[in-house]
Parts: C-alpha cells; sequence; structure tokens
C-alpha cells in the first residue's frame, strides 16, 4: 500500500498548508467506474481452458453491473498442481515467469522490488489495491483440477472487491491508515458477507457460467451453502458488529472466528439486506452512493435503517431462523426468497 499515514498528511499539513491540497489531489483514488481495463497475466503455459472461464466470468458479470478497474488479473500456476509430478524444465520455467509477473506486480503498485516477499503458495485467491497509480490486483494461485468452482464463484467474489474499493469513500481513503479502511470500503462483515453473497447468488442465476464444468451452482448447493453459513455464526455466539475494523478482524483470529462472524455471518446479513432491497439490482445501486456519502450514511439511506437498528433486527433474525441442511420442503426455509429473486 503506497500512501500517506494519517500521522504524515498531519504533520505536513501543519508544516505547508498550501502543499497539502496539492498533495490530497495527488493521491486521491484515480479508479474508473466505466468502461475499465481488465487485463490479464498469466504464468507461462497457463491451461488456457481455465483461463477462458476466469475471462468469461468476469465479463458476463462486469457487463451486467459495470467494469470497473483498472483490474490486473494474475492467474499464477504452480508446480504441484498437478497429480504427476511437473519435470524440472517446466518448473524451472513456472519459477522463471512468476518472478516476471512478481515484479510487475510490484510496479502497479509503484514500487521498486524484484517482489521476493510475495507468497504465491497454491490455494489462494484475493484481491489487493493501490491508490497511486490506481490499480487493482486480483491474484489467484487455486488449481481448478482441485477448485474448479473457484474459477466461476472466485472471480465473481473478487471482483466485488474491486466495487466496494472502487466505490470508496474518497475522503477516508486518502487519510487511509489500515483503521480507516471500515469507513472507507465498509465494515469487514460487509465487504466479505456480500462478496459471499453475491457470487453465490450471482452463480447460482447463471448457470450457463457452468457451462465448461461438471455440474451448475444448483438451488440445492446454494441453499445449502447459506444454511451453512447460518450454521457456522449461529454456532460461533459472536457477532457481526465484532467484525468491522481491521483490529476485530485481529481479534476475531485469535479465537479462530474470522470464518464464522465475518464470512458466514456477513453473508447472511447481506441476504437479509438484499430482501430489503427486493432485487440483486437495488442491491448493487448502494455501491455509487459511499464515494460522496461515506459508507454508513449510504448505507442508511440506500436500506432505509440505521446501522444499530440493523444489527438488532438482524440478531433476532439470525437468533430465530433454523438451519436446514437438507433443504426439507416440509420447513420453511429462512432463505427460500433467494430461490426466486431477480
Ligand atoms: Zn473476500
Amino acid at each position: 500500500m503506497h500512501m500517506y499515514s494519517r500521522r504524515t498528511a498531519l504533520k505536513l499539513a501543519a508544516a505547508h498548508p498550501i502543499l497539502i491540497c496539492g498533495a490530497d489531489r495527488k493521491t486521491a483514488p484515480k479508479y474508473d467506474v466505466k468502461d475499465a481495463k481488465i487485463e490479464f497475466h498469466c504464468t507461462a503455459g497457463y491451461p488456457t481452458r481455465w483461463k477462458q472461464v476466469y475471462e468469461n466470468t468476469l465479463n458476463h458479470f462486469s457487463k451486467t453491473w459495470g467494469r470497473v478497474g483498472p483490474v490486473h488479473v494474475f492467474l499464477i500456476e504452480n508446480s504441484d498442481w498437478e497429480v504427476e509430478a511437473s519435470s524440472p524444465t517446466q518448473t524451472q520455467r513456472l519459477k522463471t515467469s512468476q518472478a516476471e509477473l512478481k515484479r510487475l506486480f510490484c510496479k502497479l503498485q509503484g514500487q521498486d522490488s524484484d517482489g521476493q516477499h510475495l507468497d504465491w503458495k497454491t490455494g489462494n485467491h484475493w484481491m489487493s489495491w493501490n491508490i497511486q497509480p490506481a490499480n487493482l490486483m486480483i491474484t489467484m494461485t487455486m488449481s481448478p483440477y482441485r477448485d474448479a468452482e473457484q474459477f466461476v464463484i472466485g472471480p465473481i467474489h473478487e471482483y466485488l472487491h474491486a466495487y466496494q474499493t472502487v466505490y470508496g469513500y474518497a475522503a477516508e481513503a486518502i487519510q487511509g491508515n489500515q483503521m480507516g479502511h471500515s469507513r472507507w470500503t465498509g465494515p469487514a462483515w460487509w465487504r466479505e458477507g456480500s462478496s459471499v453473497l453475491v457470487a453465490a447468488l450471482y452463480s447460482y442465476q447463471h448457470p450457463d457460467l457452468y457451462a465448461k464444468l461438471k455440474a451448475p451452482f444448483s438451488w440445492r448447493r446454494f441453499s445449502h451453502e447459506m444454511n451453512r453459513n447460518l450454521d457456522f455464526y449461529q454456532n460461533s455466539e459472536a457477532f457481526i458488529s465484532q467484525g468491522v475494523t481491521h483490529d476485530d478482524w485481529q481479534r476475531l483470529e485469535q479465537k479462530k472466528l474470522v470464518h464464522q462472524v465475518i464470512y458466514a455471518g456477513g453473508s447472511v446479513a447481506c441476504a437479509q439486506l438484499i430482501k430489503k432491497s427486493g432485487s440483486l439490482k437495488n442491491f448493487m445501486k448502494f455501491f455509487p452512493l459511499v464515494p460522496t456519502l461515506g459508507w454508513r450514511k449510504a448505507f442508511e439511506k440506500h436500506f432505509n435503517i440505521g446501522l444499530e437498528e440493523f444489527y438488532e433486527e438482524f440478531k433476532e433474525m439470525a437468533q430465530t431462523a433454523t438451519v436446514q441442511l437438507n433443504d426439507n420442503p416440509r420447513k420453511k426455509n429462512w432463505c427460500s426468497f433467494l430461490s426466486s429473486i431477480d
């Protein structure tokens, strides 16, 4: 992350009241919300079929909801992907192309570094960002031979993080340190919860995205996942409002509750918010409100409820809903509205 820390900015402001105005302009995020560039950077010999599945998903989703960016997608193969061991030549070839891509990754972050500190081991997928130069980077190291699903549901999840960042609250971004993060792009439960929910809902609504995979993301699977998330959340005996800031994340990590509260609880809370919105389309209209209003005001205006009031309402909902892992039609499924929402 390359930006002024809050302390440096304040010091500069005191010493050079004019200079800080220039610095503010210089560091304001310059992301694109329309026709943005999405560029792919793959290791040598990356399997074309899986690059296409990934690319197709991103194009499909961004065509529907708007193309934000610039996004740089790093598709990284490792030599431990296949069951059979790679030959020494293949291993060397991957190593060399990874080294080139690591250097490029650092350049996009405005750093002159060879990127040796970057850990690109198999099994990860994440989004990172930089304010100046304004770039969003998605790094994918999962193996399609083990996690094929993640080439459809995964890119949507990560691209939603790009949305959250591009439509972040610029005033907070400039002064941003880790603590400012939740005021910039929203509480941790919202960031991960909306990514988990929108990725699953969109995948369920568009079985064509799964044309090259074994089976689409059926209602049965979607419902199972949402009920499993409710189950995790109920068992955590914690609350989403304990998963807001960077410090909250660290505290939950110590208790091994990050997944249960921030991801699982967050996705159930976002299901509740999508119910209020009436459609995915209305839900997505939230994002463009953030840059001018800030996350909290935008939330209260768009969902027409105070944040504390929503926490109370959600507490009640999450406590009373019954987990149904088998989608038993005799019992009412708390998330059945998701099966037919637009
Ligand atoms: Zn995420």
